[in-house]
């Protein structure tokens, strides 16, 4: 666990992004997180890590964000949803710290995905790192709810490659249960993204009684298959590996006694895909 205010030498590396990470941006003043908020100058961020396997194509180098609008009953990184918890970085030390991996990536045809927390917090830093990255000639993924995609305009979506969307359910009301927010704008930029024909991954944690609703499960994958643009759907079993966070940080734990779904639930969650034309994995 690391806890306490940054400083400009505070590793960015975490072994993984389920360290718990508390406070590291305690004392900086409300106004400059205003001013990094506006200008993208300065990011909070839970931390780097490598070698991720899962995060877009190819070996991943992630940048894990602070700060989130939602609240998943699954979350694992609750650590994540408040900026305040994250270090103070500036995109000039995120850049470098991308560059240290630039060749690695290229080698390993892999690249950079943002993710958190929700990056779209953070619109204005997330477009200047996905800009670095790109004139690093470093592949680049956004991993977001899409809820604040909006906020991206046409010219700073071409910064992306690859956007992994977090799709947490499609009936409204389990939708709302489940995040504390409503599905229709996570949609309305999942139709944006199809019109300009950008690659998309679809990110589906399954949840036993959650999000397993079968005609639910169909009507998202039908959805998704109408768009035309997406490459891939990860259905992604619930864990409890982040259920410790939940405990240290005081909050209350709905899925305490919540299961992983079997390995015959998520192969039908996706047939469900896959009978759609999909590619689920
Ligand atoms: S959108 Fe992601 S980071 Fe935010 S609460 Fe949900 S799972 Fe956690």
């Amino acid at each position: 666990m690391s806890e306490g205010a940054a400083g400009p030498d505070t590793p960015l590396a975490a072994g993984s992004p389920f360290e718990l990470r508390t406070n590291l941006g305690k004392g900086v003043p409300e106004t400059d997180v205003r001013a990094a908020l506006a200008t993208g100058d300065m990011g909070f961020l839970h931390s780097f890590t490598t070698g991720s396997a899962v995060d877009g194509p190819g070996v991943r180098v992630v940048a894990w964000t602070s700060g989130c609008m939602w609240r998943c009953l699954y979350c694992h990184n609750p650590d994540t949803w408040t900026m305040g918890n994250g270090i103070p970085v500036t995109i000039a030390r995120a850049t470098e710290e991308l560059r240290k991996y630039r060749q690695g990536l290229k080698a390993m045809s892999g690249g950079f995905t943002l993710s958190g927390g929700e990056p779209l917090m953070q619109h204005r830093f997330a477009v200047k790192l996905f800009a670095a990255a790109r004139r690093m000639g470093i592949h680049t993924a956004l991993d977001t709810n899409g809820y604040y995609g909006d906020r991206l305009s046409d010219g700073e979506l071409e910064t992306i490659d690859l956007v992994l969307l977090d799709v947490k359910g499609w009936d409204e009301a389990r939708h709302r249960r489940l995040t504390g927010m409503e599905i229709g704008p996570t949609l309305e930029f999942a139709r944006r993204l199809a019109a300009r024909k950008k690659p998309v991954w679809i990110r589906f944690v399954l949840v036993p009684e959650l999000t397993d609703d079968p005609q639910d499960v169909a009507s998202l994958a039908s959805f998704a298959a109408g768009l035309g643009n997406v490459e891939r759907v990860d259905v992604l079993p619930f864990h409890q590996m982040g259920r410790f966070k939940w405990k240290e940080l005081g909050l209350k734990y709905e899925l305490g006694d919540a299961r992983p779904p079997s390995a015959e639930a998520v192969e039908r969650a996706c047939a469900a895909f896959r009978e759609e034309g999909l590619n689920a994995v």
